[in-house]
C-alpha cells in the first residue's frame, strides 16, 4: 500500500481524476499531520491515486484526548 500523494491546486472544482478521467467522485482519506490539523485527502476509486487539494480539518474540541 503506497502512501504516495499527489498535491494539486484546487481550482473551482475537483470532480474528475486527473490521472484516469474517472468522474464519479472521490473517497475521503484522513491523515493526521504533525500539528492539530488533519489532512483531508481524496482517493480515486478507479485508479487509487491519492490527491491533496489543500483540504484540512480538525477534530471537535474535547475529542482530542486519546
Ligand atoms: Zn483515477
Amino acid at each position: 500500500m503506497t502512501k504516495h500523494t499527489i498535491v494539486t491546486e484546487f481550482q473551482n472544482e475537483f470532480e474528475t481524476c486527473p490521472a484516469c478521467g474517472y468522474s464519479g467522485g472521490f473517497h475521503s482519506i484522513f491523515r493526521q499531520g504533525t500539528g492539530p490539523d488533519i489532512s483531508w485527502l481524496l482517493r480515486c476509486p478507479s485508479c487509487h491515486e491519492t490527491y491533496d487539494i489543500g483540504l484540512r480539518t480538525r477534530m471537535q474540541s474535547g475529542s482530542e484526548n486519546q
